[in-house]
C-alpha cells in the first residue's frame, strides 16, 4: 500500500490524524495533513482505509 495526502485539498480537520496518528500528523504552521508513513505495514492498512473514506474534503488516496 502507498498513501497520498494533497495537501492542496487538506481543509486541517485533523480526522486522520486522530485515527491513524502513526501514518498522518498535522503541520504544527497550518494544521494541514503531514504524511509520516507513506507506505504503513499491513496490519494499519484497513485503519488507513478508514481515514481515506472518512476524510471530509477528499485529500487522501490509497494504491494497493
Ligand atoms: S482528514 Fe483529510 S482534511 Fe482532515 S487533516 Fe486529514 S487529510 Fe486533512
Amino acid at each position: 500500500m502507498k498513501v497520498r495526502a494533497d495537501t492542496s485539498v487538506c481543509v486541517a480537520s485533523g480526522m486522520c490524524v486522530l485515527n491513524v496518528p502513526d501514518v498522518f500528523d498535522q503541520r504544527e504552521e497550518d494544521g494541514l495533513v503531514e504524511l509520516l508513513d507513506e507506505q504503513p505495514p499491513q496490519e494499519r492498512h484497513e485503519a488507513v482505509r478508514m481515514a481515506v473514506l472518512g476524510c471530509p474534503s477528499g485529500a487522501l488516496s490509497v494504491e494497493e
